[in-house]
């Protein structure tokens, strides 16, 4: 086995695949050291959407930017946690970052409605930063290397099998007329693709993270460069204060590596290391309440990193997201979209309202925390939506009532999943919540159906906010004037 590397790379995931494809374009020998039995972390399962300033699809799209807008509007959103310097250094080089993924074979093209994510900070576009990945076929990485690549959640995919872009979730999530078409598009295409469908469940067509980590994976093998799966990182060797190597476990023992060039930690964060969960971020926390594969970002790159010297950052501060628990479900589903469709609140143990539903998902969690510290009934938080919202929109691993009504169901899921009640003093009873307070919220949340002005937390007030709406509610996307619907049997 080649043991002689210029560069060693700790970690499958999309940062630490492009670092080694890279390096080997310069004319540097890497490895890829991966801990799990399978490559591509959390990033594989992932919607694989990156934020590009001033990108290469934006003009095709008919947009502009520039960078020195781009800077202070990140600036502004980071409130000082980050130096100029490095907001600088992201804002100036993700664009030839997103070049060179499309030269190796990773197109990306930019979706010109979907809005930065703080639209009311200066320098904030209404779309055409976010980049989604293009569709990438898996008969170029194959099946053998589809193998090794980490695949998505069921609970991302059509009917449990078939891969769908982020445009064309969307559509379908907003209730676009052309969705139907698209709906029926997927599932031809995969039917008909008895080939591929005779050798894989898989679908060829890779989306999201699947598409990113699949071209990434399929770069990889082009160069011939080595993966070693199950090999997690245990240590850095270091002399005279550099970083030289790397200790991993192999095969059950513990082999020394010596980097000639670099070694790059890729590794994740720290989000399935309870203790360290408890050292760093805002409690209550509790590693089973992430999205991301089981067991797999433990810290020990993070842990490695710091004893060799290396100074850490942003440690309290994570990139979460509001998720539930599916029983059966290896990890907990995250809940990005379905909070801004119309006809459902959000509220803590009191019954109230505490925070904007649509807003972006860091500050969701953010306001949790924040709720949970002044009331201590924010974590967990309620989910709470009418008899129409159930009809016609999916809420985590709940189809629309009108395609599965409840007798449909996993009988399981009630009382665990989802809680029914004819009355709100019902549903109270049933999860713990004051009824007089979510009686007040969701008399209040009428009166702003009316209107569509939200006067508590202005959701659906900015462009960002109703992308994810019903494209067909009224007033708005984000807010429906209730109307009578039988709740479904
Ligand atoms: C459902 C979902 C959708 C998301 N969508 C987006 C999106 O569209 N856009 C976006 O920007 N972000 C998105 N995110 C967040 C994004 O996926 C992550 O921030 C990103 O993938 C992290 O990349 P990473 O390389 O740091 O970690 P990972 O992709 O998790 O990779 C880390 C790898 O390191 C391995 N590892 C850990 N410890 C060791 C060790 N000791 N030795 C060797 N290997 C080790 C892990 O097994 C893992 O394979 C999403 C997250 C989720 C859960």
């Amino acid at each position: 086995m080649q043991q002689d590397f210029d560069v060693i790379v700790v970690g499958s995931g999309a940062g630490a695949l492009l670092a080694a494809i890279r390096a080997s374009d310069e004319g540097l020998k890497a490895l890829v050291v991966e801990k799990a039995p399978l490559a591509g972390g959390t990033s594989a399962i992932s919607g694989g959407g990156i934020w590009i300033p001033d990108n290469h699809d934006m003009p095709k799209a008919g947009l502009r930017d520039s960078i020195d807008v781009a800077f202070g509007y990140v600036k502004a959103c980071a409130k000082g946690l980050a130096s100029d310097d490095r907001v600088l250094a992201y804002v100036e080089t993700a664009r030839h970052m997103a070049r060179y993924l499309a030269q190796i074979g990773i197109p990306y093209r930019c979706m010109p409605h979907y809005s930065d994510y703080y639209p009311a900070i200066e320098g904030a576009l209404p779309g055409g930063r976010t980049m989604d990945p293009v569709d990438f076929n898996a008969a170029r990485l194959g099946l053998e290397g589809l193998s090794l690549m980490r695949p998505t959640n069921p609970g991302q995919l059509i009917f449990g099998r078939m891969n769908i872009n982020a445009v064309q979730a969307r559509s379908m999530l907003a209730r676009e007329r052309k969705s139907k078409w698209t709906l029926m598009w997927i599932m031809g295409r995969y039917f008909l693709d008895y080939p591929w469908r005779r050798k894989t469940r898989r679908d060829r067509r890779l989306t999201g993270g699947q598409a990113l980590v699949g071209g990434l994976l399929t770069a990889l093998r082009q160069r011939n460069i080595a993966l070693w799966l199950n090999t997690p990182l245990e240590s850095l060797i270091t002399e005279g204060g550099c970083v030289t190597g790397v200790v991993v476990q192999k095969d059950g023992q513990a082999l020394r590596l010596q980097a000639r060039q670099a070694v790059i930690l890729g590794a994740g964060g720290f989000e399935r290391n309870q203790e360290m969960r408890e050292q760093h971020l805002p409690k209550p926390t509790d590693q089973g309440w992430t999205a991301t594969p089981p067991g797999g970002n433990t810290g020990e790159a993070i842990r490695a990193g710091a004893a060799a010297g290396a100074q850490l950052h942003l440690m309290a501060h994570t990139w979460g997201v509001p998720t539930m628990e599916v029983p059966r479900e290896e990890k907990f589903r995250p809940l990005f979209v379905e909070r801004s469709l119309p006809g459902c609140m959000v509220v803590n143990a009191r019954g109230e309202r505490f925070l904007n539903e649509s807003g972006p998902y860091p500050e969701f969690q953010q306001a949790m925390f924040a709720n949970h510290a002044k009331t201590g009934g924010a974590i967990p938080a309620w989910i709470v939506f009418d008899a129409g919202f159930r009809a016609k929109y999916p809420i985590g691993p709940l189809m629309p009532g009108a395609a599965v009504p409840d007798s449909r169901l996993r009988k399981s899921w009630l009382n665990t999943v989802y809680w029914k009640g004819e009355t709100l003093e019902e549903l109270a009873s049933q999860i713990g919540v004051d009824a007089a307070g979510l009686v007040t919220s969701a008399a209040r949340m009428t009166e702003f159906a009316r209107t569509g002005k939200d006067l508590d937390f202005d959701r659906g007030g900015n462009v960002f906010d109703r992308y994810y709406g019903d494209v067909h509610a009224k007033p708005t996307p984000t807010w429906r004037r209730l109307t009578r619907v039988r709740s479904m049997p």
